[in-house]
């Protein structure tokens, strides 16, 4: 039996506890506009990803540290590496790219904070094949 790594599963969205069911319902790639909906329970192993009633809510904190790295981040190579352009390049390119990271932040915020804070034990033996709902 090959062990799944806690990297790849986050990275893909994979439940902690399998390792191989899916924590989102859609690819952001299939439906893009359906990209928060997340399984009550791992298609997989049944595990219950909402460990209680706004459980989720706590994601809002790695959500912020997400989009604040992301402001600064634009607002630093802005800086730097495009020669300190006109405010309103600024007022324009940062709130873009925060809204465009917006899918990617959601998703790595509540897959990190379920990793990070659900309390939930890798189990190897009930992993299996990983369902073809990758992101
Ligand atoms: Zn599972």
């Amino acid at each position: 039996m090959q062990r799944k790594s806690v990297g790849s599963a986050i990275l893909h969205h994979k439940c902690p506890r399998c390792r191989t069911g899916d924590i989102f319902r859609y690819s952001f790639f299939q439906k893009p506009t359906k990209f928060t909906d997340t399984y009550k329970n791992c298609p997989h192993c049944g595990e219950q990803y909402e460990r209680e009633p706004g459980f989720f809510f706590g994601a809002m904190y790695v959500s912020y540290a997400f989009t604040m790295a992301i402001l600064l981040g634009t607002a630093f190579i802005l800086y730097n590496f495009f020669g300190d352009p006109e405010l309103i390049v600024y007022i324009t390119t940062v709130p873009a790219v925060v809204l465009l990271s917006l899918p990617f932040v959601f998703r790595y915020s509540r897959t990190l904070f379920l990793y990070g804070f659900g309390g939930i034990k890798y189990n190897p033996e009930i992993a299996g094949e990983p369902s073809s709902n990758n992101i």
